[in-house]
């Protein structure tokens, strides 16, 4: 009689204990992510973004051989893909973390498109020791949303990332571009059409076109997702113009 009381609450206290057990693991889920963004598996309680510790040592940098000019994956000996070896950029050197492929891909849907913005603090702790040991004394700029995605969406992945490396990391971040109004979303665009959508779309801040000598000599465009570098090399250029001597680029991942 007393066993069956006790495994069988009355259902007042039914309700609370469900009530507290919602609240439980709706501050949970709240506080710290419940499943894996890429394969949906069990993340530790404790961790500080979504990501499974299988996926995350997954997610490594690819260290074969690379294009000098875009950084994404070159077979045979060549030091320069084909798309590089016919095409002129203003940047001198772009490096990718990743292919935007697999898990990688995965990993960007869900904090871009599904914004899961505490995985810009892991994406940032990769970026880290890249940026240091590739481009040292480099100031990092980043490439500035189009005009109203702040208000449309929020928040920026990008300025997000920036935040992380300099707020977080130390890292000299300096915000020197604008992003003109018009024009098409890249995303939207074939190759020619993503080239001409972004020629004298970006400019220096008016607030930096006002004083001398503040554009750095060596610097590091920050993107998330490279596919042309059409948006890369028309801030190399902008940048270039106004008296920097090298424009390198870190990108989360190439398409
Ligand atoms: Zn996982
Ligand atoms: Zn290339």
């Amino acid at each position: 009689m007393d066993t069956q009381r006790t495994s069988t609450p009355p259902a007042g206290i039914s309700r609370i204990l469900a009530g507290i057990t919602k609240t439980h693991a709706a501050v949970l889920s709240w506080i710290a992510p419940l499943g894996c963004v890429v394969c949906a598996g069990p993340v530790d309680v404790l961790s500080p973004w979504p990501l499974c510790p299988a996926c995350a040592t997954r997610l490594t940098i690819d260290g074969g051989r690379r294009c000098d000019i875009c950084g994404k994956p070159v077979i045979s000996e060549l030091t320069r893909c084909m798309r590089c070896r016919s095409a002129e950029v203003s940047f001198d050197a772009a490096f990718p973390l990743y292919s935007y492929t697999g898990t990688a891909r995965k990993l960007l849907i869900a904090y871009k498109a599904q914004k899961r913005r505490s995985l810009a603090a892991f994406l940032a702790m990769r970026l880290v020791p890249e940026i240091l040991s590739r481009f040292p004394d480099h100031t990092i700029v980043p490439v500035p949303p189009r005009p109203g995605k702040l208000r449309n969406e929020g928040w920026d992945q990008v300025e997000d990332l920036a935040s992380i490396l300099e707020y977080r990391w130390g890292l000299p971040v300096a915000r020197l571009l604008v992003r003109g109004k018009g024009g098409n979303e890249q995303k939207t665009l074939d190759r020619e059409g993503r080239r001409i959508n972004v020629v004298g779309r970006y400019a220096l801040l008016p607030v930096r076109k006002s004083l001398d000598n503040t554009v750095p000599g060596k610097v590091l465009l920050l993107d998330d997702i490279m596919t042309t570098g059409a948006t890369l090399s028309e801030c190399a250029s902008v940048l270039k113009a106004h008296g920097s001597i090298r424009v390198c680029a870190m990108v989360v991942a190439a398409d």
